[in-house]
């Protein structure tokens, strides 16, 4: 059984539409009026596909086809959410292709065993509110709705999530978590070059990295370019800077496949010839083995402590983000391979170095994930393109994954 690339291909491009930039790519943060309308797309999909529609208290959005029994169902799905200035199919092909698999389900007519769910997980990627994952992390009861409610909009217009999901009319009823999972996977670009690089068609991702966001907020004392001595200044800038250099060396030292990014920094009051009073800067530690991540963040720390104190700056460190390593269910994975093999395509085993709402779900039911190949790993980028056969390649395992197990 195959599914339609055609209809797959063209409601890539009609989601694409929302939220569109002039020179390609998308803009559509969590909870926007392009989120918006992108969720009544996919909802007006889902009725047409005779799907029942369930949003739960988080906004999480369920497209349920019902099978013959009550037992726990198979969901598959991603995010419709962007980064600003993003691809089409970061999330979106995860969505869209698990919408593919049910209308290819209704075209042949197959009944199934168990439901399959269609899942758009609110605010995968974290950019409008923190933290990132947040209705896959309500859902699967890792983070308190109430708390992911007060996180407020980064921005500046100073509402929060619980009134944004109510604005765009999507704070539903159905209560976190309720719905029954037997197993989850998700499709996804892989965001990185492993497997254009390797000339292979499919990932089977059996971990995913750890993530670590931590923001250091640095206090000195603003004071003249010219006048103040070398030996006299509280330089929370260079405070900043000395952190953001020594991330490379950090990684260095930890090795294996710990990476480290500065993304962000931020000098008060910026000027030219002002000794920066206050400075902000944020690291990402990621790393598959959680005692190597411990140990980036320990060493880290002391770091900056040392270099702040040596510099007569204070130091506050907060932690945004903090998600330990995820093993994904060797046995989905098995059947994902199946498929594969099944299909004629060449796979590796891999990690994720990104997150992913499929680490969310790990916690509550078997969970693994299919990636296909990102053209010169690129994402997070209107550039972001993955080849229309990749896309039907991957599409086909998972319709071949779920329906193997959906049947169970
Ligand atoms: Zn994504």
């Amino acid at each position: 059984m195959h599914i339609n690339i055609k209809r797959l291909q063209s409601r890539i491009s009609e989601m694409g539409k929302i939220g569109a930039l002039k020179g390609g790519g998308v803009t559509r943060l969590s909870l926007s009026n392009e989120d918006k309308a992108a969720r009544d797309l996919l909802k007006k999909w889902m009725i047409q596909a005779g799907l029942e529609v369930k949003i739960d208290q988080i906004g999480n959005m369920f497209g349920l086809r019902k099978g013959k029994n009550d037992l726990p169902g198979i969901m598959t799905g991603s995010h419709l959410d962007t980064v600003g200035e993003g691809g089409l199919y970061d999330g979106s092909l995860g969505v869209l292709a698990g919408l593919e698999l049910i209308e290819t389900l209704n075209d042949k007519g197959i009944e199934t065993e168990r439901s399959v769910i269609l899942a758009n997980f609110t605010n995968e990627e974290g950019v409008r509110f923190t933290p990132d994952m947040v209705g896959s992390c309500v859902f699967s009861g890792q983070y308190k709705l109430k708390e992911a409610y007060q996180a407020i909009s980064m921005d500046g217009s100073k509402t929060s999530l619980e009134s944004e999901l109510h604005r765009i009319g999507y704070k539903g009823e159905l209560h976190c978590g309720d719905l029954q999972v037997a197993a989850f996977i998700e499709l996804h670009i892989e965001q990185g070059p492993v497997l254009e690089m390797e000339k292979l068609d499919i990932g089977v991702v059996e971990n995913l990295q750890g993530i670590s966001w931590t923001a250091f907020d640095l206090k000195g004392e603003s004071n003249h370019a010219g006048t103040t001595p070398m030996a006299l200044r509280k330089d929370a800038g260079l405070v900043a800077m000395k952190i953001g250099a020594y991330v490379k060396t950090l990684v260095n030292e930890i090795g294996g496949n710990q990476v480290g990014t500065v993304g962000k920094i931020e000098f008060g009051p910026n000027l030219i010839n002002v000794v920066p009073g206050s400075a902000k800067i944020t690291v990402d530690l990621r790393n598959t083995d959680n005692a190597r991540l411990t140990l980036a963040e320990e060493k880290l720390l002391r770091f900056a402590e040392k270099t702040a104190a040596a510099e007569g700056v204070e130091i506050l460190m907060e932690r945004l983000v903090r998600f330990n390593p995820v093993i994904f269910d060797d046995g989905i994975c098995q059947w994902i391979e199946q498929a594969a093999q099944q299909i004629g395509l060449s796979q590796k085993r891999m990690y994720s170095g990104a997150g992913h709402d499929a680490q969310m779900l790990a916690k509550v039911c078997p969970t693994a994930m299919i990636f296909v190949p990102s053209e010169k790993g690129i994402s997070h980028n209107p550039k972001e393109f993955t080849p229309i056969d990749k896309i039907e390649t991957g599409a086909n395992v998972l319709l071949t994954t779920v329906l193997a197990l959906v049947q169970k």
